[in-house]
């Protein structure tokens, strides 16, 4: 293999220019200039500066571009942002972390992609973005934040450190800032002047410890005192007292127990006899030590305590980021995301559950001056447009659950609120997962067409149709759902719409 001269380039570095130029006319290739591109990262650029992250904004505003005149419904847009949006920028970041103004930036153009499609005009954003930069299972729609994002990709390294003790990267990173004590972290970089990944990526640490957990095998790199490897947190922070007592700070644990002998018996090093009081804790702390054992013949592990295969991963830590220990669930996450319904159709009863689709009541308290027409509901024309009032009480509506009812053979009470109704959980025809997916499939059928017919009334020259004419839109849309999904993949579409309580059992 022959090297391209002309496609290679000589960078100097605290070289003068004069003896670049002489080599590089030397070698017959050009003189490259910092910064420059390595394995598709700038190299000696500065990351805290908007100039290095040009690329990505560009390279994110092209895409949008390119999706304008595609015509692409909510939920679509949804999937692009999650899919391509968000991971053009990972590649950076997962190395450098990102000024605020950058991620505003990227965030904007995700935001209004989402509400407003490309070049469509303002819109309303529906939602706040906080909400749905949450995860389905929190009541957003999964997008993610960047900015805990950036976060969690660069924690990626201080799980990868200790893993990976021979590669050149953490030898460079040991070499340059030492190792604590137990050997499983790189000292953090603290040094005023310095700017450098690693000073930012272990700026990182004080959240990222919190979701470690140590796993005593012969217990040789575990420290007693300091590291994380009980219940309970560290040792040091339960009982500080006998920690300063204890003449064994910074010992791994197999240095406070025969492992030969079990029950192990337990010598603390304390400098000198201990009071009652300090007594009654070294009791304290022998309680949450009992039963404990050291195994010779296992290495010690360290465990990501966020998953449950005990490793790393971006996802379970964005979540902690986001929530630091106190995620609020998302009540009706499975049913409205679990059903079998198209993504626009989800996103859309995401929004019902939310109170956030735009019906009259809100639609005045957001702009009475514009709203000209009158405030009643366009389906009874006796009550006042309110989410619940359309989707649930308006008596064209509850005739269309009557006939639902009737489908399914039972009767229930319609909850008072869009939302309340979400995180029921109505077994219908039994517990068989047909019978799950086509309940599913009906109900988001039900609001889907009553918000068709709704906006038909309203904004086009239309007159309606009558409740059964709506209910075999509803029977129609929900079959075809449902007639795409594995379970009903041996059931035609027709067949399905012929007797749908005889096609679940
Ligand atoms: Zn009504």
């Amino acid at each position: 293999m022959k090297i391209n001269k002309s496609k290679c380039s000589l960078v100097g570095f605290g070289l003068s220019p004069s003896l670049v130029n002489n080599l590089a006319s030397g070698w017959g290739c050009v003189v490259g200039d910092w910064p420059m591109m390595y394995l598709g990262l700038p190299l000696g650029g500065n990351p805290k500066a908007i100039g290095f992250w040009e690329p990505v904004l560009e390279k994110v505003q092209r895409r949008l571009q390119k999706w304008k005149r595609a015509f692409l419904s909510r939920g679509g847009r949804l999937t692009l942002i999650q899919a391509v949006l968000s991971g053009i920028p990972t590649y950076y970041m997962s190395l450098f972390k990102t000024p605020v103004s950058v991620i505003n930036k990227l965030e904007k153009l995700m935001r209004s992609f989402l509400w407003e499609g490309v070049e469509e005009g303002k819109r309303d954003h529906l939602v706040k973005w906080e909400r749905v930069a949450k995860s389905k299972e929190e009541g957003g729609l999964g997008v993610g934040s960047l900015k805990e994002k950036n976060e969690a990709l660069r924690a990626k390294w201080l799980w990868r450190f200790p893993r990976e003790p021979n590669s050149l990267w953490a030898r460079v990173v040991k070499s340059k800032y030492g190792s604590t004590s137990n050997g499983w972290e790189a000292i953090p970089a603290t040094s005023v002047t310095s700017s450098n990944p690693w000073k930012d990526i272990s700026a990182g640490y004080h959240y990222f410890l919190q979701c470690c957990r140590f796993e005593v095998g012969n217990g040789n790199r575990v420290r007693f005192w300091e590291d994380s490897w009980v219940h309970e947190g560290l040792l040091k922070d339960s009982f500080p007292r006998l920690f300063v007592l204890s003449s064994k700070h910074s010992l791994s644990i197999d240095q406070f127990v025969d492992s030969q002998v079990f029950p192990h018996s337990w010598d603390f090093g304390f400098r000198r006899n201990l009071n009652d009081r300090e007594t009654a804790e070294a009791i304290e702390m022998l309680e949450i030590l009992e039963g404990f054992r050291l195994c010779a013949s296992k290495r010690d592990r360290r465990r990501w305590d966020l998953e449950a295969s005990g490793l790393f991963t971006c996802k379970s830590f964005q979540s902690f980021l986001r929530n630091k220990g106190s995620a609020a669930t998302f009540f009706p996450f499975s049913n409205v995301w679990k059903a079998k319904s198209p993504p626009k159709v989800k996103v859309f009863v995401w929004l019902v559950v939310l109170g956030k689709v735009n019906t009259s009541d809100l639609v005045q308290r957001k702009r009475p001056f514009m709203y000209l027409s009158p405030n009643w509901c366009v389906l009874c024309k006796l009550g006042e447009e309110s989410a619940d009032h359309l989707f649930l009480h308006c008596p064209f509506s509850l005739s269309l659950w009557g006939l639902l009812w009737r489908e399914v053979g039972t009767v229930w009470v319609i909850p008072e609120r869009c939302a309340d109704f979400f995180c029921t959980d109505f077994v219908v025809w039994g517990l068989g997962k047909r019978a799950s997916t086509l309940w599913g499939c009906l109900v988001h059928s039900v609001f889907w067409n009553i918000w068709i017919e709704r906006n038909r009334r309203i904004f086009e020259d239309y007159k309606g149709v009558g409740v059964s004419e709506l209910w075999d839109r509803v029977k129609y849309w929900a079959a075809l759902w449902a007639s795409v999904t594995e379970d009903f993949k041996d059931y035609a579409l027709s067949i399905i719409l012929r007797d749908m309580a005889a096609v679940v059992i």
